[in-house]
């Protein structure tokens, strides 16, 4: 039996923060499903499929043969359950994070008894890197390459000229 994790996210744009911990959790699971949530909540700079094209692009170039990809517009348990998951991957980059994660992780634990949730904490070097700073900084002009791969700042750099 192969042990499958759900690292479920927002993911706008992909940053090497969330790369980090899609190399370390496919590193601890036989296979890492990356999937894409469409929330309605949120207003998001990219659209889901621009996300999703972008993760694809920068976490094959990792190389890794046990991560793949998906979209989800519900629960996230339910995305779990929906791909055979047993653990539920969340970064914690501080303890704003972590207040709010683990009442996640309490709430779905509450909805689906089955599914654990599984926290890493951020890297040193990338844990000070959020998607939403990103965003402030590429709409000011500012130089995003620290936080994002190329394809992906190219990709937010042709967005904002349009
Ligand atoms: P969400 O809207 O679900 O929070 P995000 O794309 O912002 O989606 O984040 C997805 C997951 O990645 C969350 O668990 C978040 O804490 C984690 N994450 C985001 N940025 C980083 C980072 N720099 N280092 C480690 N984990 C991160």
């Amino acid at each position: 039996m192969s042990t499958i994790a759900l690292y479920p996210g927002s993911f706008d744009p992909v940053t090497f923060g969330h790369l980090d911990i899609i190399k370390r959790a496919a590193r601890l699971f036989d296979q890492v499903v990356v999937a894409v949530g469409s929330h309605h909540t949120k207003t998001v700079l990219l659209p889901l499929d621009q996300r999703l094209y972008l993760l694809e692009v920068e976490v094959n170039a990792l190389n890794l043969n046990n991560v793949r990809f998906s979209t989800f517009d519900g629960l996230v348990v339910d995305a779990a359950r929906n791909e055979g998951a047993v653990a539920i991957v969340r970064g914690l980059r501080n303890t704003t994070d972590f207040d709010y994660e683990v009442q996640m992780a309490a709430m779905n634990g509450a909805l689906a008894q089955q599914v654990e949730t599984v926290f890493l904490a951020a890297s040193p070097a990338t844990n000070f890197i959020a998607s939403s700073l990103v965003k402030q900084i590429a709409r000011m002009g500012g130089d995003i390459s620290a936080f994002v791969p190329e394809t992906t700042s190219g990709a937010i750099g042709e967005l904002l000229k349009k």
